[in-house]
């Protein structure tokens, strides 16, 4: 390991002067976690957050109960750019009696000790060798602040360390930061929130930032009179601040045991919405009345003689008090989230058989966030789109994403915050194990959706993402915070998903939900690792006699989470006896290309000790390049080696199968296992030899299916003659895995396009949506070549009946999905310029700009939006241009915000484009009078990236622009990922040589990476 590291050293000066405060600068090293010889316990922390122009600081106290676990002069705590006061430090020695496991009863709003009916403590004792501090050394590498004191602190004893602290509140998104707004007459509004996860609670105030460091929190916040304030725990009492005139401090009850990265703040103006809570059916949930906690209780408690225990059996109890939170604007847009907050938790407690153990739960819909959403537990914080919607647009999928991030952010409230990862290694579970449950959520909440069906979208997604050799494993060793920020990404999020799903549907219903019940319950306010829930699913799974007693889940799913990609199962049937061959191989789809890496050189300079494959050391193997000094970016295109250690790839694979004419698509039961050890093995499943046969019923499980030509021919004769003898959720699978193998060379593409021929008659929208994805693909690579027009013309006629049978408008009886296939057909409709789109945009929108007041008249349905103004504005100019502008600063919906600034970017004319960009990516006055924001970037650049005449422009602007771009992003990630999506539609090689040679030769930028979600 090298670090090139610098101490600066100066003494302290004023009263403490024998304190010496030393600062280390350093390169960023591998070593970041913090020693484990000190433990957290308590927090008490004050915090005065300051919103005024020019002064945008915050102050805090804290006082932290530690426990020490081995002898040492140290405390290391993490901290980013936190001034704490070196005089303020003080360190005793709390003679407490050890109340390990202190069982605590929750009455009302807050817990009080079991079997006592006082808290007890004893006076702290201050002894003459209390430790004094004598030098505070700031590490900004490893992001820590180390208190060392003149006299050892003693294993086993329990101290409390006191500390004053400023700190700032930038508008970076991230730590405790401050965002504005303008309300409906102009005027500006400020407010402080917090976004932790993953290392950025240090930057709030100095703590154990790491997620298996779990203690409780006594927080107290200061703010306006006229603001509110909260926080993960209900607000206990409020006092006048004696010194600030106006302002006053919110007091707030003690978190549970909790990691830091799940605290939360947040003072503004807001309003609230109170949902209409549940009412929970005690006999069937286990009760969480019971709380665990190393904590001990001090006189600062409020007194809790008067609340006697009862032994009586519980009555049915209210569920916890549920809130709306947003601007005043907005407040109209909050019904959803009311509505279906209350159902989705009371279903998740049933589901996980474990009441949500806070009395309160909060959900902010902010302006300005950085990521979708967090799960802050109690105080879950959305960006606005992703909370609120607005009854009167009725579109469907703004009203799907809503469902599906406020699900998800619940379900983390159990995995992720009540039973939390040891090390962000095991991130995928948290965030897989959230985007499977939040599916089953919606389904409880919208059940005509058929959401199930449709998340099978989105593990195409990923299988498409996985498919490349620049996937990694979903569980990878991570050390340092950019590594970990890089692990929020589709292959923890919905590979996650999709091998719990996988796991679900082999190990059963039962099975699975007890399994993880009992693993919920095993570990509550503490940490587990994926090991531990394997363990209680085998247990489970073996009592139940679901899984073989000689494979274990363990076996089985590490073969899925600790290597990167997935099979493809090669099915041979033997059409005499009726049975068929099966073999499995890694899919790849690029067995033999080029691919362009975009990275940030991780700082990793030893390789990884696991068997965990490290994906960072991999690339860099793969590029044959030393080890980096420090964060570069590189761009470079790579040869990709198809068979890199291909020995390693290959998996347990549940086969599930049916077929012919007494096909059940309900049969998700595994009929066989394809074990890795083995070649091939043979399926008895017994099908006609005239009959078709399918495997994977269902996509249960993440791999692809490959069939020989005769049984191919089968399954499209039976698609074209009858498509719904097979299940919507096949249909899209026999799309998208043709498809595939064509791409990747095992297939003819004769054989998809064959096959999309049945598409005239489909009208379900799971594999219309398949289909348009693959369709789209197509369109992308041909939009430049001679033969676009008569490939316009296929397509068109693929989709034409579907486009006449759902027309363009909402029709009464549609359910959501039935909106979405619409939605999605009428955009292809647009996308290849038909008259039956452009023909009602042009008119529709020349009405629109011609109403009396267009901020709140619109004739054009906001569903279809998005298409009829982007086809509107590719055939206007200037003025429609000019008008949709000028909505944009004024629009008050969140998802209507994001079509205009997506639509905005469809115009032909360039100017008009690089004016658009240049006001989105770089300093410019105009972007506040246009009202884009930061986070809008990715949306205007998705937009003109996909417009023929745009994505030149944005690609020259990126070249000419990127010192511009990095400085106002202040990180190298926006403006790489920015500049990916600029290169992602380019279908010639030449086009992406040309413009990698001019990064490789133009780029060496350190770099910071920034939050993302
Ligand atoms: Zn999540």
């Amino acid at each position: 390991m090298q670090v090139s590291a610098f101490l600066l050293l100066c003494l302290a000066t004023a009263a403490i002067s024998e304190v010496l405060v030393t600062r280390i600068s350093s390169d960023k090293l591998k070593d970041v976690r913090l020693p484990m010889n000190v433990l957290p316990e308590r927090y008490r922390l004050q915090l005065l957050p300051i919103l005024e122009e020019g002064n945008f600081t915050t102050q805090g106290e804290m006082e932290l109960d530690l426990l020490v676990k081995s002898k040492t002069d140290q405390i290391v705590l993490h901290s980013v750019n936190l001034e704490i006061d070196e005089s303020s430090v003080s360190l005793s020695l709390s003679k407490i009696i050890p109340k390990r496991d202190v069982i605590f009863v929750k009455k009302r709003d807050r817990f009080i000790p079991k079997g006592r009916s006082t808290p007890r403590k004893i006076e702290e004792e201050r002894y003459k060798d209390e430790p004094e501090l004598t030098k505070l050394i700031y590490d900004s590498a490893k992001e820590t602040a180390t208190f060392v004191f003149d006299s050892p602190l003693k294993m086993g004893e329990r101290y409390t360390l006191r500390l004053a602290f400023t700190g700032s509140l930038p508008a970076d998104l991230k730590g405790f930061y401050r965002s504005s707004f303008l309300d409906r007459n102009g005027n500006k509004r400020w407010l402080a929130v917090t976004q932790f996860e993953a290392t950025d609670a240090r930057r709030a105030f100095p703590c154990f930032d790491e997620p298996a460091m779990k203690a409780t929190f006594d927080i107290t916040l200061g703010r306006k009179e006229s603001m509110s304030a909260l926080t993960n725990m209900p607000k206990i009492r409020t006092e006048p601040m004696l010194d600030r005139p106006g302002w006053v401090w919110d007091v707030f009850e003690r978190s549970v045991p909790m990691s830091t990265y799940l605290v939360a703040f947040f003072v503004s103006d807001f309003e609230f919405k109170e949902a209409e809570t549940y009412t929970r059916e005690t006999a069937v949930i286990e009760s969480q009345e019971e709380m665990r906690s190393a904590d001990e209780v001090d006189s600062t408690d409020p007194p809790t003689t008067d609340l006697p225990l009862s032994e009586e059996p519980p009555a049915p109890q209210p569920g916890p008090v549920i809130r709306i939170w947003a601007r005043s604007d907005a407040m109209n847009q909050t019904e959803l989230a009311a509505t279906s907050t209350p159902a989705m938790l009371s279903f998740l407690e049933k589901y996980f058989g474990i009441e949500y153990p806070l009395p309160k739960l909060d959900l902010v819909g902010l302006p300005d966030f950085a990521a979708g959403a967090m799960e802050n537990w109690g105080l879950i914080t959305y960006r606005e789109r992703a909370l609120l919607y607005d009854p009167s647009s009725s579109v469907a999928r703004d009203r799907l994403y809503v469902q599906k991030v406020v699900a998800h952010e619940l379900a983390h409230q159990w995995f992720g915050n009540l039973v939390t990862m040891k090390w962000w290694t095991d991130l995928w579970l948290n965030e897989g194990f959230a985007t499977y449950v939040q599916g089953l959520a919606i389904n409880h909440v919208e059940p005509n959706w058929k959401y199930l069906d449709y998340f099978t979208l989105e593990i195409q997604d990923v299988l498409g993402l996985d498919s490349l050799e620049s996937s990694h494993p979903i569980s990878a060793e991570v050390v340092h915070p950019d590594q970990i920020t890089e692990l929020f990404d589709a292959i923890s999020y919905k590979k996650g998903a999709a091998i719990i799903r996988m796991m679900n549907f082999f190990l059963g219903e039962s099975s699975f939900r007890g399994g993880v019940t009992n693993y919920l319950k095993d570990k509550k306010y503490g940490n587990a690792e994926q090991d531990d829930l394997w363990k209680a699913l085998t247990d489970q799974a073996h009592a139940d006699g679901t899984l073989p007693d000689d494979i274990d889940v363990k076996s089985i799913m590490d073969s899925w989470t600790l290597k990167k990609g997935y099979p493809v199962v090669t099915v041979t049937r033997n059409y005499k006896d009726g049975s068929a061959s099966l073999s499995q191989k890694r899919f790849l789809l690029n067995p033999d290309s080029k691919s362009i890496e975009f990275k940030i050189s991780a700082p990793v300079t030893e390789a990884p000790k696991s068997r965990k494959k490290n994906r960072f050391a991999e690339a860099r193997k793969i590029s044959q390049s030393p080890p980096p000094q420090s964060n570069k970016f590189e761009l470079r295109t790579t040869e990709v080696r198809s068979n890199d250690e291909e020995t390693h790839y290959s998996w347990w694979v549940p086969i599930t199968a049916t077929g012919g004419s007494t096909a059940d698509f309900n049969a998700t039961n595994t009929v066989l296992w394809l074990n890795p050890e083995e070649d091939a093995a043979t399926l008895k499943h017994k099908v006609e030899a005239s009959q078709w046969l399918i495997l994977n019923i269902q996509r249960s499980g993440f791999y692809r299916v490959n069939y020989d030509d005769k049984n191919w021919q089968m399954l499209i004769n039976q698609l074209r003659s009858d498509h719904k003898r097979i299940h919507p959720v096949n249909r899209a699978q026999l799309i998208d895995d043709s498809f595939s193998l064509a791409a990747s060379g095992q297939l003819p593409y004769t054989l998809p396009l064959e096959l999309s021929r049945y598409l005239v008659n489909e009208r379900d929208t799971v594999p219309i949506a398949s289909a348009v994805k693959e369709w789209g693909k197509l369109s992308g690579r041909f939009k430049h070549t001679a033969d676009y027009g008569l490939f316009k013309k296929a397509y068109a006629k693929l989709f034409l009946p579907a486009s006449k049978s759902f027309g363009l408008d909402r029709k009464e009886e549609e359910t959501g999905l039935e909106g979405v296939a619409r939605v999605t057909v009428s955009n292809i409709m647009c996308s290849l310029d038909l008259p039956t789109c452009t023909g009602p945009a042009i008119q529709l929108f020349k009405k629109w700009m011609t109403t009396d007041d267009p901020d709140s008249e619109n004739p054009i349905k906001a569903d279809i939006s998005g298409s009829l103004y982007c086809a509107a504005l590719r055939h206007g100019g200037e003025e429609e241009w000019e008008f949709l502008k000028d909505r944009l600063a004024k629009v008050n919906t969140a998802t209507q915000r994001d079509v205009m600034l997506s639509s905005l970017g469809c115009t032909y004319h360039p100017w008009l484009l690089r004016r658009y960009i240049n006001a989105a990516f770089v300093e410019n006055p105009l972007r506040s009078k246009w009202g884009i924001r930061k986070q809008d970037w990715r949306a205007i650049a998705g937009s003109v990236a996909s417009n023929p005449v745009g994505r030149n422009i944005l690609v020259t602007f990126a070249k000419e622009r990127w010192d511009d771009v990095h400085k106002f992003f202040g990180s190298t990630l926006t403006p790489l990922r920015l500049f990916q999506t600029a290169v992602s539609s380019f279908s010639t090689e030449a086009e992406v040589t040309e413009v990698s040679t001019h990064f490789l030769l133009s780029n060496d930028k350190s770099s910071q990476t920034e939050f993302q979600n």
